[in-house]
């Protein structure tokens, strides 16, 4: 089973916001920490013809790979992925490159 690095293992791929009104690219103009795992953003639509701004939330739900033992259990980590999960993310990554 071949398994794809994306850009965003890399750490080469920034998130995409979109405006829900008019579709066009939004900006985050600000982020706040509510907890480890959870952020709130507030987001600006860049169409000047829009106008819009609203919050978004980013929150990290689930573990695929635990962190080292330097770091684990020292943070509020999320529960980690069953194998099952896995294997379902992995699949649903090979029908996406398959369509690419
Ligand atoms: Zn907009």
């Amino acid at each position: 089973m071949a398994r794809f690095i994306t850009k965003a293992e890399g750490g080469n791929m920034r998130s995409q916001h979109r405006c829900p009104c008019c579709g066009s690219r939004a900006k985050v103009v600000a982020k706040v920490s509510v907890t480890n795992r959870l952020f709130t953003q507030q987001v600006a639509c860049l169409n000047p013809l829009c106008g819009w701004t609203g919050l978004s939330n980013t929150e990290y739900t689930r573990t695929i790979s635990p962190p080292s033992a330097l770091y684990g259990g020292t943070l509020d980590e999320p529960p980690l992925m069953s194998e099952e999960e896995v294997r379902q993310i992995n699949a649903a990554e090979e029908a996406q490159q398959e369509l690419i």
